[in-house]
């Protein structure tokens, strides 16, 4: 049986993550989102085990005494983490795994799986990245001015991908992460 690959999604927040996943997830066979798990309050509309897991602090803190992390971060003072149980048996299956993880939470995960397939989504201009974390609705204003200044920094380290994408025309971007997809799966699928 061959094993799947992991497919790392990453780059700024408000960048287009998010909607390019679900595009990939509804236009590909084969491939499934690693839910993670988090200690930020639910966005309206997200479902708990769908979007994210919603747990306390001490939840997240028990999860990493078992080491039931692949990688886990601090983001924006919330604890975001990548499950073991979501990702491994699904790689063992043959099935490819896809996940929308921060910079740094990429960054550790290149260290312990330098083989993988990373894409870094590059917003067309900072400008545009704030006017599409305005315009998500989701967040405070303090919110979105923690994201932008972390944002140059994180576009900073791009060059470690072995992929970027520019996020501009969204029809454009989700069919280059697809014939990424595609190459990777068919070149590494082992
Ligand atoms: P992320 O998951 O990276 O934080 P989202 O997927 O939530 O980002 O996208 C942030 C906002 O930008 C959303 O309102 C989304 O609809 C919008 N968006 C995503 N891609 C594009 C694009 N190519 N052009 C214009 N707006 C976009
Ligand atoms: P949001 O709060 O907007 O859903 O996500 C904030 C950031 O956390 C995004 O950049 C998202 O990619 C990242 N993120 C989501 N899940 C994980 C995870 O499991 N690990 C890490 N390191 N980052 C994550």
């Amino acid at each position: 049986m061959k094993k799947g690959i992991l497919v790392v999604i990453s780059g700024p927040s408000g960048t287009g993550k998010g909607t390019i996943c679900n595009r990939i997830l509804s236009e590909m066979d084969n491939i499934e989102f690693s839910t993670s798990m988090t200690t930020r309050d639910p966005r309206e509309g997200e479902i708990d085990g769908v979007h994210y897991f919603f747990v306390t602090k001490d939840e997240f803190e028990k999860a990493i005494s078992e080491d039931a992390f692949v990688e886990y971060a601090d983001v924006y003072g919330n604890y975001y983490g990548t499950l073991r149980k979501e990702v491994n048996a699904r790689l063992d299956s043959g099935t490819d795994v896809l996940l929308d993880i921060d910079v740094q939470g990429a960054m550790n995960v290149m260290k312990d799986y330098p083989k993988e397939t990373f894409i870094f989504i590059r917003p067309p201009s900072l400008e545009e990245l704030e006017k599409r974390l305005k315009g998500r609705g989701t967040d405070s204003a303090e919110v979105i001015s923690r994201r932008l200044s972390e944002a140059e920094h994180e576009i900073s380290l791009a060059d470690e991908y072995g992929y970027q994408v520019v996020n501009d025309d969204l029809d454009e971007a989700v069919a280059e992460v697809k014939k990424i997809i595609c190459e990777e799966h068919d070149k590494k699928a082992r």
